[in-house]
């Protein structure tokens, strides 16, 4: 599913965020940068080993900010690192933080000249957040960026499996009225 916010393009796709020819893709990390399993893992082992040296040298990107390193062996340029929340329960600030994480993460893209960028469904795996209330955040905080930035042409979400895309694309499908405004 594919819808236009003033001249950007925002796209569900479902499959594998390490095949992505965007000029970034973002990494679901975690706060000490130090590797993990779920999707951090995989861009880890497709990017290669040079992705891993540029995080120890960051050292760590607290909860709902977002650091940068090279693709390494990656289709993308950039990998974007950003930490969302481990769910709680969503009463100790998870759903601000969840979209600090995006929000970061597109800040950072457009800081540096970067208009393609693909995002995982972030702490919807091992954080636990629930996926229907991630994916309300996750669209509605990345169409408000487009809104005032022309300068991401696309952003492009890769869900993993046929659920979490349903989610996505259900929650897309009910703000669709808001966007044209
Ligand atoms: P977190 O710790 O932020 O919850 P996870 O990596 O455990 O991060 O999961 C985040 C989401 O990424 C989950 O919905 C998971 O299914 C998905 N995922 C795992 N591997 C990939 C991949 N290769 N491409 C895209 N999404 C993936």
């Amino acid at each position: 599913m594919q819808v236009t916010i003033n001249n950007s393009i925002l796209e569900l796709v479902e499959g594998d965020i390490t095949k992505q020819d965007t000029g970034a893709i973002v990494n679901a990390a975690n706060s000490g940068l130090r590797g993990g399993g779920g999707v951090d893992g995989a861009i880890h082992r497709a990017g290669g080993p040079q992705i891993m040296e540029e995080c120890r040298k960051i050292g760590g990107c607290p909860t709902g900010s977002a650091v940068i390193t090279t693709g390494g062996n990656l289709k993308a340029r950039y990998v974007i690192h950003t930490v969302g929340p481990v769910y709680h329960g969503g009463d100790r600030g998870e759903a601000e933080l969840l979209a600090s994480a995006y929000r970061s993460s597109l800040k950072l893209a457009s800081e540096k000249g970067i208009s393609t960028i693909a995002f995982p469904s972030l702490s919807t795996g091992a954080y636990g957040y629930p996926l229907d209330e991630a994916a309300k955040i996750a669209l509605k905080t990345v169409c408000d960026y487009l809104k005032e930035h022309p300068d991401i042409a696309l952003a492009r979400f890769v869900l993993f499996s046929a659920d979490a895309y349903r989610a996505y694309e259900a929650v897309l499908r009910s703000i669709l009225p808001q966007l044209s405004t």
